[in-house]
């Protein structure tokens, strides 16, 4: 069990939070559960943003009230998640998360609760052999849910009943100081749960906050651990690193500490030793993270395209030089990536097939002059390859010219488009037949857009 640092509370008088910036929902959810008798703290991630004055992603709330009791008290609530029971609480235009205090206990300090029906199983921890969680879903006190947090900066609570922050953990101090640093021993909690390395990596870059450095350590000696987590779990992990504006500093962080080459391996044995290869990488993500400023959001195939592209290309490149025809050079150096990237990561076969479109698009957005661009334009893949020109226009010269001609073909788009004769473009439906009966080949990678064989 963690060690508890000595309690510390701040009043309302000591600290930044206004009610004003929670959201309504959340404050009468949290006064209904007060009023009905029971505990209610928002806690987590949002507590942390409203201290650093970051408006909050969402708003977590933690109760004494067991996911029953929670139930009966709100009549939108459904209870989700098998590893942990949760409530959630569904308004028209937000839904609540609300938990139960949960504890992370050794499995000899385990203890049956008193529960009954179908929540009411015997509480349950389960560690691997090397230490990684399986299980988790024991009710608490709200000590025990701070401890079982992965930071110190998550751990802090605000509660409604007095307004006041309570921080079990040394959180508060931590956030003055601007540091990330792991619950209990980083060796521990690495182990139990591989993601924290990569959330550690994701709120110091985003939040500009430093890991603590022997938790750094720790970080860059576990790394390899990564591989560990569960495929799917990693996609949703990464989407949320590389989506949020800071990309750039990220891969920076992952690159540094050894979880790049252990999430990727095949995009680390590329970058070794090839300081223009990582240059261009980066300069795509600096240029995702300036749509992000912009309030673009990027979609995960552009996101993949930025990180993955330059590699595909060059792959692409090379069969090409062996005598195979672009487009097929391209179908095999994709499907091969997605085969690789199974192995840690799964990206779903729909997300590859728009990496695949994207970079198929290129080559037709650089034939200067384009060959019916009306046509092109309508195409649902042009939008993310027309990013994706932009995107690595910073590090490729050959694609200033191409990008000026679009985006001046394009601000006169409406009426180019309607200028069109109507006939022009054979229907979309006979091309998309004839295409696929006779010359689209079989790819892992290939279930996106059609290729682009203007
Ligand atoms: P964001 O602003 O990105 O949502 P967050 O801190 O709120 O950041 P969430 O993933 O929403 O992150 O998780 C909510 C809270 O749950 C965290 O603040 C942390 O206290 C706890 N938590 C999340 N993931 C883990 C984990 N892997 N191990 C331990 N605690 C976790
Ligand atoms: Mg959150």
């Amino acid at each position: 069990m963690v060690r508890a640092m000595p309690l510390r509370i701040m009043t309302r008088e000591e600290h930044n939070i206004s009610r004003k910036q929670v959201s309504p929902n959340t404050l009468r959810t949290l006064y209904r559960l007060h009023e009905n008798g029971f505990i209610a703290y928002l806690v987590g991630g949002c507590v942390r943003d409203l201290l650093l004055e970051r408006t909050p992603k969402d708003f977590d709330i933690a109760t004494d009230a067991t996911p029953t009791q929670i139930k009966r008290l709100f009549r939108n609530c459904r209870l989700v998640g098998r590893r942990f029971r949760l409530a959630h609480l569904h308004f028209q235009d937000e839904i609540l998360e609300v938990s139960t205090f949960r504890a992370l206990a050794p499995p000899e300090e385990e203890e049956i609760q008193e529960e009954t029906g179908d929540e009411h199983r015997p509480p349950r921890h389960l560690k691997d052999d090397e230490g990684m969680v399986l299980r988790d879903n024991v009710f608490g006190t709200p000590e025990e849910d701070a401890l079982r947090r992965d930071f110190t900066i998550n751990a802090l609570a605000y509660n409604i009943a007095d307004f006041t922050i309570i921080d079990y953990t040394g959180g508060l101090e931590d956030l003055q100081q601007r540091i990330i640093r792991p619950i209990g021993d980083p060796y521990v909690r690495f182990t139990e749960d591989p993601v924290r390395m990569i959330r550690a990596v994701r709120f110091s870059a985003s939040h500009d906050l430093a890991i603590e450095p022997a938790t750094w350590e720790v970080l860059c000696g576990l790394s390899s651990t990564i591989s560990r987590a569960a495929p799917a779990r990693l996609y949703e992990e990464i989407l949320k690193l590389f989506l949020k504006g800071s990309a750039r500093p990220v891969f920076g962080l992952l690159g540094r500490s050894g979880l790049l080459a252990a999430l990727f391996p095949g995009l680390g044995h590329w970058l070794q030793g090839s300081d223009v290869r990582r240059t261009f990488v980066e300069a795509n993500l600096a240029a995702l993270d300036r749509l992000v400023l912009g309030d673009t959001s990027p979609s995960p195939a552009l996101f993949l395209a930025a990180l993955f592209g330059p590699r595909l290309e060059e792959e692409a490149l090379e069969r090409q030089r062996d005598g195979i025809p672009h487009l097929q050079a391209l179908d095999a150096a994709c499907a091969q990536f997605m085969k690789e990237i199974c192995q840690t990561v799964t990206i779903p076969v729909r997300i590859g097939g728009r990496l695949r479109g994207i970079l198929a698009f290129q080559p037709s957005l650089h034939r200067m002059p384009p060959r019916r661009p009306t046509a092109m334009i309508r195409r649902p893949d042009f939008a993310e390859a027309m990013t994706y020109l932009l995107l690595t226009a910073g590090t490729r010269q050959e694609n200033r010219s191409p990008l000026k001609w679009w985006e001046a073909f394009l601000a006169n788009a409406p009426a180019a488009l309607a200028a069109e004769p109507a006939g022009e473009a054979p229907p979309a439906r006979q091309r998309k037949k004839r295409r696929r009966r006779r010359r689209r080949p079989a790819s892992a990678a290939g279930q996106g857009n059609g290729p682009d064989r203007e």
